[in-house]
């Protein structure tokens, strides 16, 4: 029943050879819409993905004439997704920075008035709140 070569896009039965994870680059076959593992006797179908997308398997279930766009959709989706946590990890390290330079500056203003200093404090103020707030955050570590 099984043709040649899988490739050829066509559905097929999964064979106890297809089973062996060594014929999939040691990973055994799944369903990449569902995840279902493929069983010996299992209808499944490859399918070639164009453009920036790897190609799938689909089972019985998932299979389809809007399969493709479907499994896109999932992709395009998981990458979107993906790039939007590191857009808000990237938020809160520079919300970290901004809150540190605050607090720093925060410090040198009490700094200042503690001390009143000759010229121009705010540069040793800054430096020292700077400081202060290195060493609390070495300190926190330990
Ligand atoms: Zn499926």
């Amino acid at each position: 029943m099984n043709s040649e070569s899988f490739t050829d896009q066509k559905p097929r039965v999964f064979t106890s050879e297809d089973a062996a994870p060594k014929q999939w680059g040691n990973r055994l076959l799944a369903c990449s819409l569902c995840g279902h593992t493929f069983k010996v006797g299992d209808y499944w179908r490859w399918v070639y993905a164009p453009g920036n997308y790897l190609n799938l398997e689909t089972c019985e279930k998932c299979d389809g004439a809007d399969v493709l766009d479907r499994y896109k959709a999932a992709c395009d989706l998981i990458r979107e997704t993906g790039s939007a946590v590191a857009t808000v990890a990237t938020l809160h390290r520079q919300i970290a920075d901004i809150q540190g330079q605050l607090a720093d500056t925060q410090r040198a203003l009490e700094l200042i008035r503690e001390n009143y200093l000759d010229g121009n404090p705010i540069p040793w103020a800054m430096e020292q709140a700077r400081k202060e707030r290195e060493s609390n955050a070495k300190a926190e570590e330990k």
